[in-house]
């Protein structure tokens, strides 16, 4: 898919949320980009979280071009960094809200036309039919969740030959039985836990979702 080009018809034809967004703020180029992004063969490569950055940081420089502002190199990126970063105080997120509020840009408007890498993956292989020769997230998980089911499965008959033995030896006492391995995955932000199968399911924390 990386010699295929893609024209502007199709780009405003999809009516997902990356769509939506690339012609209500007028991205130009921008499925050009996270298609050539996603599909570079170097280290340089963009993951989906990236190509998400990339969107919402083309968003936020929309909305400030919008509102007439001018900023110098890498003011995006910081307050983007600033709006949504896990390294921030709420404080300071409160305050950048505020004075680009002062400033008349819609933060809140903005903050919700953010996209998730979730969002990005289903327009880049959906909407544009794109797709990598390297393993995809998709195949990746695919093959995560084969690996970890099958230690699992081992576990399970370690667990029950175990077991077995220490009862035919008369050390346990125990009646017909059953081995269930469960792992779960606890998030250290929001304490929620998963079953990896769930979380592998689900591809992120309910906390680090930030839209739908
Ligand atoms: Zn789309
Ligand atoms: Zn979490």
């Amino acid at each position: 898919m990386t010699e295929r080009t893609l024209d502007a018809a199709a780009s405003s034809a999809c009516g997902c949320k990356v769509g939506r967004i690339s012609e209500q703020y007028d991205l130009i180029g921008l499925d050009e980009e996270l298609v050539s992004y996603w599909t570079d063969r170097t280290d340089d490569r963009y993951s989906t979280r990236d190509l998400a950055e990339h969107v919402n940081q083309r968003v936020l420089e929309a909305a400030l071009d919008d509102a007439g502002l001018q900023y110098k190199d890498g003011e995006v990126e910081n307050t983007y960094r600033l709006l949504t970063g896990d390294d921030v105080s709420s404080g300071t997120r409160v305050q950048t809200r505020k004075e680009l509020e002062r400033d008349a840009v819609p933060v809140e408007d903005v903050e919700s036309d953010f996209v998730s890498h979730q969002t990005v993956y289903n327009h880049l292989t959906g909407c544009l039919e794109a797709s990598l020769e390297s393993p995809s997230d998709e195949e990746r998980l695919e093959r995560s969740r084969d690996k970890l089911g099958a230690l699992r499965n081992r576990t399970a008959a370690v667990t029950e030959d175990t077991v077995a033995q220490l009862e035919r030896s008369d050390v346990l006492d125990i009646g017909e039985f059953n081995v269930l391995v469960t792992v779960t995955v606890t998030c250290e932000d929001c304490k929620q836990q998963y079953t990896i199968r769930d979380l592998l399911d689900q591809g992120s924390c309910r906390c680090a979702e930030s839209d739908a």
